[in-house]
């Protein structure tokens, strides 16, 4: 049988492939790719009449700029090579897209359904805690925000717990991003990774060459695709795709077994069955498949795991049909089953552009804390006044000429409105995706031999990062 790499050597081995079309110096290669630090914390919290001890991880890959910055994980299967190895993908992921950042992750052992909710609050502030006396969460140095398991509740306890601890520091919202809007956080910030895979997949149907790639021509109107997952990112990519650009999403697989629905699933009511059931088992639409995984394997256009990394392995990479898969979850295809895929045809869009969503309005709301003004005040005032001087123009144009132009009060009230702050973060993000995928793009339709877009996506990534390393030397 053939040897699977673990995900940490997966990262690695896919570093070195990109590593080996670029000329860097030996030593500045492997600076860049070692994991600089990781901190293990081992603490007790009193609950239901006994201590339980728990194990936590913050991981720092590098430190080219800072904050560091990246999610924390809070699911059973935590472990340092785990958090390690989305710590690297943090880095290139932020070198990507230009946020300026460098990387980090952080983990927890825990099962969040385990416990009350009174019982998380105490367990998180007690792991911040210990995090924030080593100043792995502070606002100029580690960044946190939502992964797996965790989402603006944690993150308002976080911040709320770094507080206490620094009472005058006025950055304090800033030490962690993801939180709820009345407690420092950003309008669109709950949506963005799954709209950053919407706005991702809407850039690469823009491109015919790259479409005939993976085998596919026209749009995303009426293309199908399978969803691994409808956490917070599979769920907003569902919904957004389906919604707004005819995607049809024939089948979502999810813990407890998969829904097959042809005529395509409706993802809110899907969803909403899960809040209530805790599964998919029992949906009244499509057929209830109890061995999820295989639906990886259906014939769709569009493959899009939003779940753990390796569920596309060695073992099924062969027998997976879509010509088009995109990675909304961090490490999902295995580096062996990245091979055979790619010999197969198979266009993969790799994870550090497709769910990079999530930390580029993670950057919005770290700005929009420091700047202790309301994100978009200032331009929102400019883009008003510039509205302004164009309606009294065409107001004045019809006056002197006599055209006798009206305009309507509904258009102008709409029109000097400006942009408020949720249209101001979509349409950051959707900038940030389509400059991201044109730097990937240039670099795989040239002449430097990337031959995918995951080895594209490095390129780009390592050597921003080398650049900055070479700018404030070592
Ligand atoms: N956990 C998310 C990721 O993997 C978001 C990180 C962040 O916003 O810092 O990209």
């Amino acid at each position: 049988m053939k040897h699977e790499p673990s995900f940490r050597d997966s990262v690695d081995l896919m570093f070195n492939r990109a590593v080996a079309l670029m000329d860097l110096s030996p030593g500045l290669e492997e600076k860049i790719r070692v994991c600089n630090a990781t901190y293990t914390v081992r603490f007790g919290v009193r609950l239901r009449g006994a201590i339980h001890t728990f194990t936590g991880y913050r991981s720092v890959h590098s430190e080219h700029l800072e904050p560091v910055k990246g999610g924390i994980r809070y699911s059973l299967g935590v472990h340092q090579d785990e958090v390690e190895a989305l710590a690297a993908l943090m880095t290139y992921k932020c070198a990507l897209v230009e946020a300026p950042f460098g990387g980090s992750k952080g983990g927890l052992c825990v099962d969040p359904r385990a416990w009350e909710e009174h019982e998380l609050e105490m367990i998180t502030r007690r792991f911040t805690f210990e995090l924030v006396k080593r100043d792995l969460i502070h606002p100029s140095q580690n960044v946190p925000a939502p992964d797996m398991g965790t989402g603006e509740r944690e993150m308002a306890w976080i911040a709320d717990q770094y507080k206490r601890m620094h009472t005058t520091d006025i950055n304090g919202a800033a030490c962690v991003t993801g939180k709820p809007i009345n407690a420092g956080g950003i309008h669109g910030r709950t949506e963005a990774t799954g709209r950053g895979v919407q706005y991702a997949l809407r850039e690469f149907f823009r491109h015919p060459d790259d479409v005939a790639k993976a085998r596919m021509s026209g749009g995303l109107e009426g293309k199908t695709a399978v969803v691994q997952g409808l956490g917070n990112v599979g769920y907003h990519a569902a919904k957004f795709l389906t919604e707004e650009d005819g995607l049809k999403v024939i089948a979502v697989i999810e813990r407890d077994g998969a829904i097959h629905d042809p005529h395509g699933i409706d993802i809110d009511k899907l969803r909403h069955w899960i809040d209530g059931h805790g599964g998919v088992a029992g949906y009244p639409d499509g057929e209830y498949v109890e061995n999820g995984a295989t639906l990886l394997e259906t014939e769709c256009d569009i493959l899009i795991p939003a779940a753990l990394e390796g569920t596309i392995n060695i073992n099924n990479a062969a027998r997976i049909k879509a010509p088009l898969i995109i990675e909304a979850a961090n490490g999902p295809v295995t580096a062996g089953a990245n091979d055979i895929l790619l010999d197969k045809g198979c266009v993969i869009i790799p994870d550090m552009y497709a769910n990079a969503g999530g930390v580029t309005v993670s950057y919005f709301e770290w700005v929009k804390n420091l700047s202790h003004i309301r994100f978009g005040r200032m331009q929102r005032r400019q883009e008003e006044a510039r509205h302004e001087l164009i309606v009294n123009e065409l107001e004045r144009l019809s006056r002197d000429r006599d055209l006798g132009w009206t305009l309507s009060p509904g258009f102008k009230q709409k029109y000097l409105r400006g942009a408020d702050e949720l249209e101001l973060v979509r349409s950051g993000l959707d900038d940030t995706m389509r400059a991201a995928y044109q730097s990937m793009r240039e670099v795989w339709h040239g002449h430097e031999g990337a031959k995918d877009l995951r080895t594209a996506a490095y390129l780009v990534a390592i050597r921003r990062v080398a650049a900055s390393y070479r700018a404030k030397g070592l």
